[in-house]
Formats: C-alpha cells, sequence, structure tokens
C-alpha cells in the first residue's frame, strides 16, 4: 500500500511518514505540488495526504490536476484549524475527506483507513462475463485471453450488452445510449455495429455472443 504526503513543512512530513511506515504504509513525501505531479507518476499511490498551503502550484491546483488524472484516487486534504473556507474549497474540488491541523495521528490514521476502504468498494475495474472480460479502465476487452481492440463505439455497445445480458435491448435503447442524440431512427447503424462487434468477438464452433431477437432487438448470450 503505497501512500503519498504533499506537505512542505519538514516536521510534519516526517512525523507522517514515521507513524505511517510504523502502520505499515509505504510513504513517499512530496514537499511542492509540482513534485507531488511528478512522483504521482512514479509512485502511482493508492491514497495522497495533501497539504492545501505549498510554495509554488497551490495544493488546489495539484488536486485540479489529480483529479483529472486519477479521478478514482483517494485524496485527504490537510487544513490548518479554522480555515472553513479551505475546506469547503477542497471538498468541492474533489478531496475525498480532510484533517484539521494539527491533528491527532490516530483520528488521520482511521480517515486514511476509511478512504481506502471506500476507494476499494469503488466500482469494479473489469465487467466479466464467461470467457469475455472488458477492462473497464484501460478500454481493452480479451475473450478466453485473446485481446480485442474495439472502437469507443463498439465498446459502448459491447459494455451495454454485457450489462444487461440475458434482457433484449431494443434497437431504439441501444441507439440512444451508445449514439446518443445524433441518432437518426431510419438508420441501420445499430446493425452495422452489432455486425462489427460480432466478427470481433465470435470464436470458430462456438455459438454467438449477440443474438438478433426479430422485431425486438438484440440480446447478449454469455460465452
Ligand atoms: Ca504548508
Amino acid at each position: 500500500m503505497a501512500l503519498l504526503v504533499v506537505e512542505d513543512d519538514p516536521r510534519i512530513a516526517s512525523f507522517l511518514v514515521k507513524g505511517l511506515a510504523a502502520e505499515g504504509y509505504a510513504t513517499a513525501v512530496a514537499a511542492d505540488g509540482d513534485e507531488a505531479l511528478h512522483r504521482l507518476g512514479l509512485e502511482q499511490p493508492e491514497l495522497v495526504l495533501l497539504d492545501l498551503g505549498l510554495p509554488g502550484t497551490s495544493g488546489e491546483d495539484v488536486l485540479r490536476e489529480l483529479r483529472r488524472r486519477a479521478p478514482a484516487l483517494p485524496v485527504i486534504i490537510l487544513t490548518a484549524r479554522g480555515e472553513v473556507e479551505d475546506k469547503v474549497r477542497g471538498l468541492d474540488l474533489g478531496a475525498t475527506d480532510y484533517v484539521t491541523k494539527p491533528f491527532v495521528f490516530a483520528e488521520l490514521l482511521a480517515r486514511v483507513r476509511a478512504a481506502l476502504r471506500t476507494a476499494g468498494q469503488r466500482v469494479p475495474t473489469e465487467l466479466v462475463v464467461g470467457d469475455l472480460r472488458l477492462d473497464l479502465l484501460t478500454k481493452v476487452a480479451w475473450r478466453a485471453g485473446r485481446r480485442i481492440e474495439l472502437s469507443p463505439r463498439e465498446w459502448s455497445l459491447l459494455e451495454l450488452l454485457m450489462r444487461h445480458p440475458t434482457h433484449v435491448l431494443s434497437r431504439a435503447r441501444i441507439a440512444n445510449e451508445v449514439f446518443g442524440y445524433d441518432f437518426d431512427p431510419g438508420s441501420n447503424v445499430v446493425d452495422v455495429y452489432v455486425g462489427y462487434l460480432r466478427r470481433k468477438l465470435n470464436l470458430p464452433g462456438e455459438p454467438p455472443l449477440i443474438k438478433t431477437v426479430r422485431g425486438a432487438g438484440y440480446r447478449f448470450v454469455a460465452p
């Protein structure tokens, strides 16, 4: 479990690192915002403790950039006592939680544990039906261990079908969810894309994964 502490006060940083190490967390420190963003790429932390009052790139800018790069990464902001606006701004910018300085270490630990727990329960990173697997983070599909390259539309269509196994999805619903408002109801774009997907997904000798239900739409059949 790797944590990143972004804190310009060396005493607080060292206190945090020692305390967190004693609890079994491997912890890296960044003393300013630029270093924080640099380390974020290097260490791929599972949680960030972020001081908002930083020299150079502000804690808020770090948070903004961090949210852009890693929307699901838990971030606990550290704010000085009484700076209510800081907390509000931090939470509005997407912080998971905050701890007020000076803090009791046990409370900080409890918040770290809670944030990690919640992050662990967050949306699954893959969708698996039979031998078909969608990696929801990298948007890569695999069938029976074979990587399948999909266009963004093919990907959305497959995800929609896999999330509703055994349901018959009408062309209108698929069109609406996958192709959005610019969909022309007279077009056969849904059938065309189902055709693309079938060619990519079907294995010789195996039953097709996407069945046509005459007059109704399409149904995904688990492999
Ligand atoms: Ca500071």
